[in-house]
């Protein structure tokens, strides 16, 4: 929901634009918070949204970080969270970034492979460090959602298969400069049932029993993120309902004494404060459709062109009722380039100013600059 001045400062502005909502942020960190169980520790998954304004506030609730990739973990330092609450993932990480990382002292790398075992050892040796490690495991729970998004499968390239295991912890009894200290699992993204996660909480249960057997009572447990939003209620639903989340951790995980839990929560803390904002340049009559051409295409927001995403769209101008379809589309070279089919908006014009709602995780980020477009630009309300 937009107020008026905020409409009206809108249309003063050069679009497109990405708009975030901090007041809407702050109250989802919040929430996070009142329903996390103080020993509970929560990373904030950079990649879903970097922007300095918003890390800092993620940063200065208390969060820590989760990184993908070197640069995001130099992000992450450079905003000022705190080394020792920074996790690193990745199933491609390459010297640089191990280096980098060994030179801060994260919390914990995320190993998604023995191959990249042998090499942080080679690399922590030079430096005469012990690097921590969290094995990531690929627990095959199906995360039922778009395939794309879906990592916890055996199919998936992420994460250690258990018929490995055996093999992965005669590695490390050879590896003097690994210290494992942990397991970690992420089974996909924008997952709107709590089900996948409560058979997450089983398989990770019987895991750690295996690991425990073989005398490895490992302090850390991380469950990863995807926790999804409601993309077709920005207004209704704000705030994921993180109390119903945490609620299966707490009723289905096993946590062995001295054993602490970890998540890496990303779209689930900053989608809904973010809409990519955007003005109708054209109205074109089709055969059998209307096309409404935003100035915004995929290079802002490609998760449509990506996942076939759903994003609420909006016209701010004209608050009539929705009763005109429109093939609401982007201006770039590409059949893919369309936000939204045969969507019911009210009779739209040049000029109207139009909201593609929930943009705040994956859409900046991802943001390009294909056909020579220009950077996107960012605006902060609350
Ligand atoms: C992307 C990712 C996350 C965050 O996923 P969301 O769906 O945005 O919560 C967490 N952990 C890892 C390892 C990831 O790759």
């Amino acid at each position: 929901m937009f107020t008026e001045n905020q409409i009206k400062s809108f249309g003063s502005k050069t679009t497109p634009f990405y708009f975030y909502d901090l007041d809407i942020l702050k109250k989802t960190l919040n929430e996070v918070k009142t329903n996390a169980p103080k020993e509970y520790h929560i990373h904030y998954a950079l990649k879903a949204n970097s922007n300095p304004v918003i890390l800092k506030l993620i940063k200065d609730a208390g969060f820590g970080a989760d990184c993908v990739s070197g640069n995001e973990v130099k992000r992450a330092v450079e905003t000022g969270f705190k080394p020792n609450d920074i996790v690193f993932a990745g199933v491609g990480k390459s010297d640089e970034e191990i280096n980098y990382a060994l030179d801060v002292d994260i919390f914990c790398f995320n190993v998604e492979s023995t191959a990249e075992l042998t090499v942080i050892n080679e690399l922590a040796k030079v430096k005469g460090k012990k690097a921590k490690v969290a094995l990531r495991i690929n627990p095959n729970v199906d995360a039922h959602t778009h395939k794309y998004i879906t990592t916890g499968l055996e199919e998936n390239k992420f994460g250690i298969n258990p018929y490995e295991f055996d093999t992965v912890l005669n590695l490390i009894k050879t590896l003097p400069n690994i210290e494992l200290i942990g397991l970690h699992f992420h089974i996909g993204s924008q997952i709107t049932s709590l089900t996948p996660f409560k058979n997450l909480c089983l398989r990770v249960n019987e895991i750690n029993h295996w690991f425990i057997e073989k005398g490895y009572l490992l302090p850390n447990i991380n469950v990863g993120g995807g926790l999804g939003i409601n993309y077709h209620e920005p207004d209704n639903e704000a705030i994921p309902d993180f109390k119903s989340f945490f609620e299966v951790f707490k009723q289905f995980l096993e946590l062995k004494p001295g054993q602490q839990l970890h998540f890496e929560l990303g779209r689930a803390l900053v989608a809904n404060c973010g809409s990519l904002i955007s003005k109708v340049l054209y109205i074109k009559n089709g055969i059998n459709t209307n096309f409404a051409i935003l100035d915004a295409g995929m290079t802002e927001l490609i998760r449509p062109a990506l996942y076939q995403a759903y994003h609420k769209i909006e016209n701010l101008s004209n608050t009539g009722e929705s009763n005109v379809k429109y093939d609401v589309v982007g201006p770039i070279c590409e059949s893919s380039d369309c936000f939204g089919k045969a969507v019911m908006l009210p009779e739209t014009k040049r000029g109207d100013i139009i909201a593609i709602r929930s943009a705040g995780a994956y859409g900046e980020v991802m943001s390009n600059r294909y056909n020579l477009r220009d950077e996107v630009r960012t605006f902060f309300g609350e």
